[in-house]
C-alpha cells in the first residue's frame, strides 16, 4: 500500500539534544517510544499536529473583551 496517511512525529532527545522527525501510520503515536537517530537512546514521539508548517496569524479568541 501506499504511505497515504502518514503522520509527521517528532522527537528531541534528552540525550544529544537532536531533532528528528519519524512519519507514522495513524495519529495514535503520540507518546510512543522510539529510539534516537543520532545516537540511539530512547525518545518519545510527538504528534506535529497533523498540519502543515503554514505560520497563520492567532484569529478571534482574545481579541474582542466583551
Ligand atoms: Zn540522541
Amino acid at each position: 500500500m501506499e504511505d497515504t496517511g502518514q503522520v509527521l512525529y517528532v522527537y528531541r532527545c534528552p540525550a544529544c539534544q537532536a531533532r528528528g522527525e519519524v512519519h507514522l501510520p495513524g495519529d495514535t503515536h503520540d507518546g510512543e517510544a522510539a529510539c534516537c537517530r543520532s545516537c540511539g537512546g530512547p525518545v518519545v514521539l510527538e504528534w506535529d499536529g497533523g498540519v502543515t508548517l503554514h505560520v497563520t496569524p492567532p484569529i478571534g479568541d482574545g481579541s474582542a473583551d466583551s
